[in-house]
């Protein structure tokens, strides 16, 4: 579906196709789960209203004219601080969608307890209009615009990738902040995603894809939530659809397919690709990489009206590109059993009623694409403590297991090979404890989750059960906190 946008007095503008502003459909799902809870009505108003929004529009010279950028920082939550969230690039940004994923944001880092407040940033441009030179002046510009209202620093507020930014733009922002703000000792910790050698942690650029996989491996290994939906248990041999084959896509469709799942369709905003035999993701990146696009690929067959592919027979879909993607028009036409939202928002409050009628499974984005903050979180914490992880035991831990496998030969008389015992005595470096913490989050807010699904009868979805999980923390930190009683 083409993303039309219509512009509003205020300068905002909101793709037509939604059926009612993103930032309520968020707070539409918020209700569902707070009318299930006891907390006081200030205290879910508090949770669910967004503390702070800066709009600012500046002027960047592009092609030797002046033109005027339109950007936005929200800040939804400030129960704990940093705040923290991704910037995205596109023309369809508009302040209604900068605070509902802010808000996403809150309760994402609550679901999978990671100490931040929910932020998003947003500048209204398509990055394919202009040149890399441009790009850095525009991000460096709006860094700046940040550092002077305080929207940014590593106690304050920090940014991290989004659709359409990536490493570089992060690098820049990182750059500015440490032009303007010098002698903050963790000024690397204003933004996260960083590449490695400007305090980016190993693992930070597939953490979201990798996060997605172990939420949905799961699920589908929980037996008596297969039985619920009439599954068979196990990612192996299980149908795949993967809408946006970018950063989260990409990654998301390469570890499913190396966890033993079989990815049938991919969807780009300009055509998708179908084979019921597999697509190998790896094949089609290198294609996507020398032609530009994901279509007219050798290994399968091209569908020109590519999210007409989002209807199509499968065990799992994977919408990873934009919010509003499956709306109360083509939700009664979904086939999938499970859908696993890579994306923010990719379901529309309306259309889940629908889905949630048909017995399909939704695991919901604020669980399952957390993986990104989670491994931000570890960017955070390296940038503060300013030391890379494993750097202290690593050699301590190989030391330890040299030392007990040699043990072990000695005392059964046979000898390991030396690839055997490379694998057993290897200590852990930092992409090793990324992926380990990363997988541990998942797992831990996985059970927290369906602990609450299971144990209250009015909990009837997945997304509401999460909701609960993020809500019943939050009011927790101001209970804390002593404001509310
Ligand atoms: P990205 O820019 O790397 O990739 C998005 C992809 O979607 C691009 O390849 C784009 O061409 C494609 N696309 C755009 N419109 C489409 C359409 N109509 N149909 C099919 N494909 C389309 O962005 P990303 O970082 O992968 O983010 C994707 C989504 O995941 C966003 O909703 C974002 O908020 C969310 N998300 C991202 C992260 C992260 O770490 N990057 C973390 C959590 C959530």
């Amino acid at each position: 579906m083409a993303a039309t946008s219509a512009t509003t007095a205020s300068g905002n503008s909101a793709p037509k196709y939604f059926e009612i502003p993103f930032f309520a459909s968020v707070n539409e799902n918020f209700n569902k789960a707070a009318v299930l809870l006891d907390h006081p009505k200030g205290l879910l108003d508090q949770i669910r209203v967004c503390n702070s929004v800066y709009y600012m529009q500046f002027p960047v010279r592009i092609k030797g004219e002046i033109q005027v950028i339109s950007a936005w920082r929200a800040e939804h939550s400030h129960h704990k601080l940093p705040c923290k969230g991704g910037i995205r690039y596109s023309e369809n940004v508009n302040q209604d969608e900068v605070i509902a994923l802010s808000a996403l944001m809150t309760y994402k880092c609550a679901v999978v307890n990671v100490p931040f407040g929910g932020g998003k940033g947003g500048i209204k441009i398509n990055p394919k209009n202009y040149s890399e030179e441009e790009l850095e002046r525009i991000t460096r510009r709006y860094t700046v615009e940040l550092i002077h209202k305080n929207f940014i620093g590593p106690a304050v507020d920090v940014p991290a990738p989004d659709y359409g930014t990536g490493a570089r733009e992060m690098a820049w922002i990182a750059d500015t902040y440490q032009t303007f703000v010098g002698k903050e000792i963790d000024a690397l910790g204003c933004v996260t995603g960083k590449p490695i050698p400007l305090g980016g942690v190993h693992g930070r650029t597939e953490a979201t894809g990798r996060g997605l996989f172990f939420g949905v491996r799961e699920a589908l290994n929980d037996a008596e939530l297969m039985k619920k939906i009439n599954m068979s248990v196990g990612m192996e041999g299980k149908t795949v659809i993967v809408q946006g084959f970018g950063n989260v896509g990409y990654h998301a469709a390469k570890f499913l397919q190396e966890g033993g799942a079989t990815i049938i369709g991919i969807i780009e905003w300009d055509g998708a690709v179908v084979s019921a035999n597999g697509i190998d993701v790896e094949a089609l990146d290198a294609h996507r990489k020398t032609t530009g696009s994901i279509t007219n690929f050798h290994g399968a067959t091209t569908v020109k009206q590519g999210n007409s592919v989002l209807e199509y027979e499968c065990d799992i879909l994977v919408p990873s590109a934009l919010e509003s993607q499956i709306t109360k028009f083509n939700a009664p036409n979904i086939k999938a059993k499970i859908i696993a939202e890579g994306a923010n928002g990719p379901v529309v409050a309306s259309a889940e009623d629908i889905l949630l009628e048909k017995g399909i499974l939704i695991i919901p984005d604020m669980y399952l694409n957390a993986g990104g903050v989670v491994v931000s979180y570890f960017e955070w914490l390296k940038n503060i403590s300013h030391v890379r992880f494993g750097r202290m035991d690593k050699r301590f831990e190989e030391g330890g297991n040299f030392r007990l496998v040699s043990l072990v030969e000695r005392m059964t008389g046979q000898s390991l090979t030396p690839e055997e015992k490379n694998m057993l005595i290897r200590g852990a470096d930092e992409e090793d404890l990324v992926n380990s913490g990363l997988e541990d989050s998942m797992i831990t807010a996985y059970h927290e989750i369906m602990a609450i699904w299971r144990t209250r009868p009015n909990v009837k979805d997945m997304r509401t059960a999460a909701f609960i999980s993020a809500i019943d923390k939050i009011a927790h930190s101001y209970f804390q906190m002593g404001i509310f009683p």
